[in-house]
């Protein structure tokens, strides 16, 4: 079994985690709506991707 023969050291350890964080959401506006939304998806409040309906939004 593939084992580690030495321990890491906290430095190395730590210099690992540094890229673990969360970063903020990238996120643009709905050019139908104006709600925020995800770029290169379709927008969750109409239902819209490039101007036009693909996913029909259900109301509650
Ligand atoms: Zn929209």
């Amino acid at each position: 079994m593939a084992n580690p023969k030495h321990r890491h050291s906290k430095s190395r350890r730590d210099k690992r985690r540094t890229h673990k964080y969360l970063k903020a959401p990238n996120l643009t506006v709905c050019p139908q709506c104006q709600e925020v939304k995800k770029p290169h998806h379709a927008c969750m409040s109409c239902g819209t991707y490039n101007s036009r309906e693909v996913v029909t939004v259900q109301q509650i």
